[in-house]
Parts: C-alpha cells; structure tokens; sequence
C-alpha cells in the first residue's frame, strides 16, 4: 500500500507526525468497516461488528488509526478462505481500549510467528499465496507503538488469528 511505503520513510526518517485528537472507537470502526464491504462480499466474507453501547473515546491521530485497522482487516480478508467471517470488536481495558480482529482463516505457522512485525516478511505458504509487501505489520506495529499501545495476536494453522492492540483511552470517557 502506497500509504505503508510513504509511512515506512517517515518512521525512518523519524518525520512522522501524529496529530493527536479525541476519536471514537465506535464511528472509527464503523466508518473503516464500510470500506471493506465491497472487498469482504466479492470473497464471501461476512464483516461483523456489534457497536459497543458505550461511547468510548480514545487519544489517537484518526488518520492513522483507519490506516491501523484497515491493514488489520486487510489481512484478515486476504489470508482467509472464502466463507468465513471478520469479527472486529472492542473493551475497555483499564485506561486503555482494547480492539480486536478476528477471522477464521489460514493461520500463523509456530515459525513464522516470531518474525511476523519485522519490516518485509512474508510467509510462503502457497504458489497461490496472496501478495503483499511485508511492510503493512511493521507500519502498522511503528504506528500503535508511537501512539502508546500495544499489538498483539493468537493464532492456530487452519484455525485462524486474532490480533489485539491498545491505544490509552482519553480522560474524557465517562466513569462507568
Ligand atoms: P502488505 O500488508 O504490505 O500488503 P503483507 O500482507 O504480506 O503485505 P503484513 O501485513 O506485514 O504483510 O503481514 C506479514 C505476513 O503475515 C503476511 O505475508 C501473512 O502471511 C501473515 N499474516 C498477516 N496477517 C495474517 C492473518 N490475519 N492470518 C494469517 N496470516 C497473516
Ligand atoms: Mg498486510
């Protein structure tokens, strides 16, 4: 992707600004879920989300965190069959809010899971083997980092992965 390429200079050139605002996880989600739609039902891919009742705010630049879910659910899509379903979701986690990206696909070998945020790695799984850059973890791993959080993931061959990352949570979010 044209914005991990451009994203990857900054991280290295140490010029990536984040602009740091109050974002709701409910409408980031929402809004960054509706640009999958197409791509999900061409592969017969069920996208879910249940909106979380609660109105929880995050400290995050907004630009930066559609491009961290969308590299999250991109490949989600990309490495499952078709058939299956993406689970994205949220909970609150102490001072921070706890994300999640579930799917039912192809799985991360033991091997390959220590080298999965390194810049370029790629697994090969398959002649067939979608295509790809390597580049959308590290980006993806620099930009949660930069925004005090945390990544993740689970993950089985043939059962499928599960990624999770934090972001803090703004001081604005209700007590509840
Ligand atoms: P790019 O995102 O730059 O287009 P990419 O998808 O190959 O290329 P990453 O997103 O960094 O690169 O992922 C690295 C590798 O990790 C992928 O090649 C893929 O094999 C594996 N991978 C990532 N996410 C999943 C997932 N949800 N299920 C199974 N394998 C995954
Ligand atoms: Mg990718």
């Amino acid at each position: 992707m044209v914005s991990d390429l451009s994203d990857l200079s900054r991280i290295e050139s140490q010029k990536l600004r984040l602009d740091v605002k109050e974002v709701n996880l409910n409408q980031l989600i929402g809004s960054t879920l509706s640009d999958f739609s197409m791509t999900a039902s061409e592969k017969n891919i069920t996208l879910t989300y249940e909106p979380n009742p609660e109105t929880v705010l995050i400290k995050a630049d907004p630009s930066r965190m559609h491009e961290i879910l969308a590299n999250l659910i991109d490949n989600a899509i990309k490495y499952s069959p078709s058939g299956t379903s993406v689970t994205v979701g949220f909970v609150r986690s102490g001072d921070a809010a706890q994300i999640e990206v579930k799917d039912s696909g192809y799985g991360i070998p033991e091997e390959a899971k220590p080298h999965l945020f390194e810049k370029f790695y790629r697994i090969n799984r398959s002649a067939s083997e979608p295509k790809g850059t390597g580049l959308g973890l590290f980006v993806t791993r620099e930009l949660i980092e930069r925004q005090g959080g945390k990544i993740w993931f689970e993950s089985q061959v043939g059962k499928g992965t599960t990624f999770y990352f934090t972001l803090p949570l703004s001081q604005k979010n209700g007590n509840k």
